[in-house]
């Protein structure tokens, strides 16, 4: 039996069709916090700017001293997360006073950062998609994995919270981010509690900053506000901003999250979005069968032309 080219060229227009159809993707889903995602509480009406946080942090993560700043680094403080900083005190004018913020990974719930790496270096701990040797299931903590990151940096700009630093003056450079201590055990807990232990929460002499279960976490800020609503700003940063996040904060009345250096952010999160736009042209399989039918008629007009010219040529003869 022969197959001539026309025949060839409808069954691939056909096969093509076929394998785009049941391959539709669908438009991205909303993500929802793990059942037992652990976090931070940052209540900044509480912080009076010690760093200590910030000093425990560098020891606990073994981070150098900080060699960029005014000082060469001999007793100045970041004034931004950098790669040998993953915590950082910021003070910023508010009102008619000094308000303090701290800065670390916000552990979003659908992290852009986690999206729009290519090769999955960035993953929820948890969320099934990965599962590395000694993972407990179900932090959310974002975790970075050395051995596959290229080094792109695509998290970098991702990031809506300016977040992941770059080793830029490392041979074999890595991205810096907080990883809530997870290196660090607290036995006397169990659990996904048991799995992280952020320094900074141990030695914060105010208790600004305290670590524990997202949902626990959340219900003590919604109490501290309902049981002092002159003091705090009603608005719990972190429960829904971009998606929600496993770093919650609390700011003074009258103080916008902005004016501290959070960005304002709409409930959906980045990734949803982004994800869902670039999904959208190949729901129902209209893109590959649309690339498919303008090849097969380029092809087949290529191929008219052709004959047209064999022809042409055996009419001379
Ligand atoms: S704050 Fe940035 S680095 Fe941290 S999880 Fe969210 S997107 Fe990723
Ligand atoms: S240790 Fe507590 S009070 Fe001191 S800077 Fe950190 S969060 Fe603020």
């Amino acid at each position: 039996m022969t197959i001539s080219r026309r025949d060839l060229l409808k069954g691939a227009v056909a096969a093509g069709a076929a394998v785009a159809i049941p391959a539709t993707a669908e438009a991205r889903h909303e993500i929802e916090p793990l059942p037992d995602a652990v976090g931070m509480l940052f209540d900044s009406t509480l912080c009076v700017g010690c760093r200590a946080c910030q000093s425990a942090c560098k020891v606990a993560n073994k981070l150098p001293e900080d060699k960029v700043e005014a000082n060469g680094g001999v007793y100045d403080a970041p004034n931004d997360l950098n790669s040998t900083t993953k915590n950082v005190i910021k003070a910023f004018p508010a009102g008619d006073t000094q308000h303090y913020m701290k800065q670390q990974c916000m552990h979003c719930v659908d992290p852009s950062c986690v999206s729009v790496c290519m090769l999955g270096a960035l993953h929820k701990e948890g969320e099934g998609k990965r599962d590395f040797k000694g993972e407990k299931k179900g932090t959310g903590i974002v975790l970075w994995d050395k051995w596959t990151c290229v080094g792109c940096r695509y998290c970098q700009i991702g990031c809506a919270f300016n977040v992941p630093k770059f080793e830029w003056f490392e041979a074999f450079p890595a991205i810096v981010k907080c990883e809530l201590c997870r290196h660090r055990r607290d036995e006397q807990k169990s659990g996904p509690l048991a799995v992280a232990n952020p320094a900074c929460c141990e030695v914060c002499p105010r208790e600004a900053v305290v670590f524990g279960y997202r949902k626990d976490l959340l219900a003590e800020a919604k109490r501290r506000v309902a049981a002092d609503p002159q003091r705090y700003n009603p608005h719990v940063y972190g429960e829904h901003d971009g998606g929600g996040t496993q770093v919650l904060y609390l700011a003074a009345a009258g103080v916008q999250f902005h004016d501290l250096g959070l960005p304002d952010l709409p409930e959906r999160s980045q990734a949803e979005f982004s994800e869902s736009v670039s999904h959208a042209p190949y729901l129902y399989g209209v893109t590959p069968i649309a690339l498919y039918a303008a090849m097969a008629f380029v092809i087949n007009r290529n191929k008219k032309k052709e004959e047209a010219a064999e022809h042409g040529e055996e009419g001379k003869r």
